[in-house]
């Protein structure tokens, strides 16, 4: 249990990272990031479609819940949100009312509650699960923070709220992995559902359009270094056992 707390406060911290690179750093020190969202995309859909979904035998209709996961991230990043997108915010004339920065924070919470829910409901069902959604979440999550900080500076907050926006999501990361230990053993399979249909949302409908817009063959190819990457770290993991 201490070791999923702190490998989601881990990833929390990076959140914070994410939105510090934004208010603080050089413009050229950004380049990286679309390499993570790209190496993530691949990751977290490889981790989702053959070590996640597989989990979920106990559950009664789990592919229900994966839809919920799925259209749950939809509903509050793409319409309770009117505008939001990964990477940077460059749009500054769809963000003159702050409200629609702080509705564009909301729909990204609650994305972020279930990166760690993801976290710990892997650890409760095979500590390897844990640590392959561990990466799967600490991958994007600098771009996230990246989002945040830069949706709150286009919509008029200071820096300082930009820092406190990627702290907010680190926040409810932690929240989302600390409600999870409280759920009974059996019904951690709906947890690990609900979040594999967030997960597939996050990598094949927020992360991949990234990609996709960026273009160019060496970044679309990283999304399949994201594939590799897992399958390595998967086959080391099965090995250690
Ligand atoms: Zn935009
Ligand atoms: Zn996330």
């Amino acid at each position: 249990m201490v070791a999923h707390l702190a490998l989601a406060a881990v990833a929390a911290a990076a959140d914070l990272a994410g939105a510090f690179i934004v208010t603080a750093a050089h413009k050229r020190g950004r380049a990286p990031l679309r390499f993570c969202v790209a190496l993530g995309a691949g990751f977290m859909l490889a981790a989702a479609f053959v070590r996640m979904l597989p989990e979920m035998t106990n559950v009664p209709n789990p592919f229900l819940y994966v839809l919920i996961g799925y259209f749950g991230v939809h509903l509050f990043e793409h319409t309770v949100a009117p505008h939001f997108h990964f990477g940077e915010e460059v749009h500054a004339d769809a963000l003159l009312r702050p409200s629609v920065g702080l509705l564009a924070l909301l729909g990204l919470s609650v994305h972020t509650v279930f990166d760690g829910v993801a976290i710990a409901a892997g650890f409760m069902v095979d500590p390897r699960l844990g640590v392959l959604l561990f990466i799967a979440v600490f991958l994007h999550k600098i771009p996230e923070g990246f989002t945040v900080g830069s949706i709150m500076l286009a919509s008029g907050y200071s820096r300082g709220t930009a820092l406190g926006a990627g702290a907010l999501l680190g926040l409810f990361t932690v929240i989302g992995a600390v409600g999870t230990t409280l759920i009974a053993e059996q019904h951690v399979g709906y947890a690990l559902a609900i979040s594999a249909g967030v997960t597939i949302y996050v990598a094949a409908s927020d992360l991949i359009p990234e990609v996709n817009r960026e273009g160019g063959p060496a970044l679309a190819w990283t999304v399949f270094g994201g594939v590799v990457v897992f399958w390595f770290i998967d086959w080391l993991l099965h090995d250690l056992h």
